[in-house]
């Protein structure tokens, strides 16, 4: 039989969403900030090479597109009650996925640092870092080191695929999983939020030539 519908990509589900009720905690220029946070977030996430490396890694896995319901780009940011931050979590029954930003104050600071393209990059990996991982759990679901392991592979297959050169490529995989080596015990379905190692991007942006 003809299949007269095409099935629905994952960039169908894709959604940017905002919890209104905690809208009036932020300053009107943070929201201003996370609003555009997110539609960067958003539109990097739906870049065909990256929808089309995804489909090709559900597929590697066995994971169907059908058990992703929905991906929420959320437009402001979450924490532990720790203080970290979260990039992502999971809930594999509902097949739902939220991917989250960084803090304006953590931009602020990167920014100063690194410069805003930098800035751009790394918040465009961060959040494709976070949806890899993410979808894995819906295969892996309390298998967190299964998880880490494979997200690694995936993202570096990904970033090699690009056209960046290969050093810069390196760098921006050393600045989102530098803190994951360090093994940590964290309630499954909930990803680490990668933290930045400041010596050691330093010397990684130098070495990439991004910083002059
Ligand atoms: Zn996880």
């Amino acid at each position: 039989m003809l299949k007269l519908v095409e099935k629905p990509s994952l960039s169908n589900k894709m959604r940017i969403s905002v919890d209104h009720g905690k809208l009036e905690n932020f300053s009107q220029s943070h929201v201003r900030f996370y609003l555009k946070y997110s539609s960067f977030v958003f539109r990097a996430l739906k870049k065909p090479s990256f929808q089309k490396f995804l489909h090709w890694m559900l597929k590697k896995e066995r994971i169907k597109e059908q058990a992703v319901r929905a991906v929420h780009v959320k437009v402001l940011p979450l924490r532990r009650k720790n203080g970290n931050g979260i990039a992502g979590n999971c809930d594999a029954t509902l097949g739902r996925i939220r991917i989250y930003p960084k803090t304006v104050k953590f931009c602020q600071i990167f920014k100063q640092k690194f410069g805003r393209n930098t800035l751009l990059v790394y918040a465009g990996n961060r959040a494709r870092a976070a949806l890899i991982h993410e979808l894995l759990h819906l295969k892996y679901i309390q298998d967190e080191k299964t998880v880490r392991e494979l997200a690694k592979d995936y993202f570096c297959i990904f970033t090699q695929k690009q056209s960046a050169p290969s050093s810069h490529a390196l760098c921006i995989y050393t600045m989102i999983f530098a803190a994951k080596s360090v093994e940590r015990k964290v309630p499954p379905g909930v990803s680490d939020d990668p933290r930045i190692i400041t010596k050691l991007n330093e010397t990684c942006l130098r070495a990439s030539g991004v910083l002059k």
